[in-house]
């Protein structure tokens, strides 16, 4: 029996052409077969053009997640054992080359910017955490988890695809173990030699935000020249579970304090502050909603030398990015009023609606609401263990500004 396929309409052909990964509903002009969800199937042109290869979902208003290009490549066994061998691979030549091999706990398969649409693969440590985010994935998690077992040999392969976006795959979440051993309560990693408990079970996304490890060595690098024996305070807004103050502790920031509405993720924080060999007190933990405790600072006077905002996705669409604004604008503005003269603001962003240059109108719309000058020291980005392929630009998701204030 020959593989369903699907009939591309002509005015949609230039995207697939361009090896974008997605082919949206609309493109769709027909159906040949009857493709069950998850199944493989051929693209081809109204004239009958080979045009590449996917996997069905009628569910998703993204109907196909393209896998090949190339007539002649089968997606079998083979295939995912190559794709992910190559994933796997660039990982390991990136930390030869940047010497940032200290580091245990990286994104090793970054989904369609990997060629593998829908699928997240990150270690910790000796185990796997895997996100299966579409049904073509889903349905093929157990063979991709015997594979990765068959690859690298971890101690076990732990599921955690408990994340919105399967609804519009028509999914439930899934959590488990897929291959190997359950992982322990918390996980110990070592990023760039700080040490640091990751909760795989129950912590956000697939337990660390591992996306901002390179942004941590730049705060961490920040204090370091600084040669005068003043005391210098960080506001870690949005903390989760203390990445940026073990690394603000580790320059010359004599103190941190951490912001966020998680009690889970504060008791967390102050366990990974104390096992990099930090002393704290309670007053560094403040259990709060950052809009509301900026403002507190803001009318009792408080200033700081570094403020560090990194808060959750405020669009979850370009549709949202208005209402998004809004939130960035707020928080960087009480950001920029509540620096010393001198200090610096280091502003994220994670939505993938918000595009860079529309995240740096908003960081300027607030800096000339709260008076001040200031200027872009740097640029940041995701760390580069979630590259971004050049044929899917919505996989630069995370933008960042470090700015210097007066
Ligand atoms: N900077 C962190 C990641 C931050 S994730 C790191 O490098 O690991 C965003 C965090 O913001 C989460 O911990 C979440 O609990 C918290 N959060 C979300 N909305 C909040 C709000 N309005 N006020 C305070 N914290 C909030």
């Amino acid at each position: 029996m020959s593989e369903p396929a699907a009939i591309i309409h002509p005015r949609r052909l230039k995207a697939i052409e361009r090896r974008h990964p997605w082919v949206f509903s609309g493109a769709i002009a027909g159906v040949e077969g009857d493709p069950e969800d998850g199944a493989l199937v051929t693209v081809r042109s109204d004239a009958g053009k080979f045009l590449a290869r996917g996997y069905w979902n009628s569910r998703s208003s993204i109907r196909l997640r393209l896998l090949t290009w190339d007539e002649s490549e089968t997606i079998d066994e083979g295939f995912w054992r190559a794709r992910l061998q190559r994933a796997i691979q660039a990982r390991a030549v990136d930390n030869r080359i940047h010497q940032h091999g200290t580091a245990n706990a990286y994104r090793l398969v970054n989904a369609e910017n990997d060629g593998l649409p829908g699928l997240v693969v990150d270690r910790y440590g000796d185990w796997l955490v895997m996100q299966a985010l579409t049904f073509g994935i889903d349905a093929r998690k157990a063979q991709i988890a015997a594979i990765l077992m068959d690859l690298l040999n971890p101690a076990g392969v732990y599921e955690r695809s408990d994340v919105d976006i399967r609804q519009k795959e028509g999914l439930p979440p899934s959590m488990g173990v897929l291959a190997g051993q359950p992982p322990p309560d918390l996980i110990e990693i070592d990023e760039n030699g700080r040490r640091f408990l990751v909760d795989v079970w129950r912590g956000h996304k697939t337990g660390f935000y591992l996306d901002q490890r390179e942004n941590r060595a730049i705060v961490g690098d920040w204090f370091r020249w600084d040669d005068q024996a003043q005391e210098r305070v960080v506001l870690n807004a949005f903390a989760y579970t203390g990445g940026f103050a073990v690394y603000a502790l580790g320059s010359l920031a004599q103190r941190v304090i951490n912001v966020d509405s998680s009690t889970d993720a504060l008791a967390l924080a102050r366990q990974n502050i104390a096992l990099n060999g930090f002393a704290t007190s309670d007053e560094d933990f403040v259990e709060g909603d950052v809009f509301e405790v900026l403002r507190y600072y803001r009318d009792t006077g408080r200033q700081f030398d570094m403020i560090i905002l990194d808060p959750p996705k405020f669009a979850q669409s370009p549709q949202q990015a208005e209402t998004a604004a809004r939130g960035y604008k707020d928080i960087n503005w009480l950001g920029f009023r509540l620096l010393k003269p001198g200090g610096v603001l280091v502003t994220f962003s994670c939505s993938g609606g918000v595009s860079e240059d529309l995240f740096q109108k908003i960081v300027f719309g607030a800096l000339i609401d709260a008076g001040r000058e200031a200027q872009i020291v740097r640029r940041l980005f995701q760390a580069s263990d979630h590259p971004v392929a050049l044929t899917f630009p919505e996989g630069a998701y995370l933008k960042g500004l470090l700015c210097r204030v007066w």
